[in-house]
């Protein structure tokens, strides 16, 4: 496995209940380093930047409203495999769907408020990064 390194949100709603810590330490337990992180309260133009690619997606205005709702958790994760463990620990899209144990399955009530985004492959997350870290603010952990 390489060592990798992922785009990880934290989405309004998972702030909302104050779930950022347990949250953590679930990507530390995993073995997964924070190598930038800030909290940030997205523009419409930011959250739809993000998301360009889903534009022409039905969701699409309602998922830029829920996102700038309120404040984001955003980091930079580090590790071996980073990517896919990242998605393995959010689990599926729809929470109904998700495993047991999974981000969001413990804490994401709706498909379209499912606590956490975590970029698909290394290529998507290395473009993720750059939209919301300068490379001077992510560190080697
Ligand atoms: N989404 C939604 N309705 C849908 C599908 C997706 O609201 O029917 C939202 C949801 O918040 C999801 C995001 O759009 O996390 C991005 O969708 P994607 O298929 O990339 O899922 P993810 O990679 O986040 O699991």
């Amino acid at each position: 496995m390489a060592l990798e390194r992922t785009l990880s949100i934290i989405k309004p709603d998972a702030v909302a209940k104050n779930v950022i810590g347990e949250i953590y330490s679930r990507f530390e337990k995993a073995g997964l380093k924070v190598a930038a992180a800030k909290m940030k309260q997205l523009s419409r133009a930011e959250a739809e930047g993000f998301y360009a690619v889903h534009r022409e997606r039905p969701f699409f205005k309602a998922l830029v409203d829920f996102m700038i709702s309120g404040p984001v958790m955003i980091q930079v994760l580090e590790g071996e495999g980073a990517v896919l463990k990242h998605r393995d620990l959010m689990g599926a899209t729809n929470p109904k769907e998700a495993a047991a144990g999974t981000i969001r399955a413990d804490f994401a009530d709706s498909i379209d408020a499912n606590a956490v985004h975590g970029s698909d492959a290394a290529e998507t997350a290395a473009v993720e990064i750059a939209y919301f870290f300068p490379s001077t603010d992510v560190y080697v952990r």
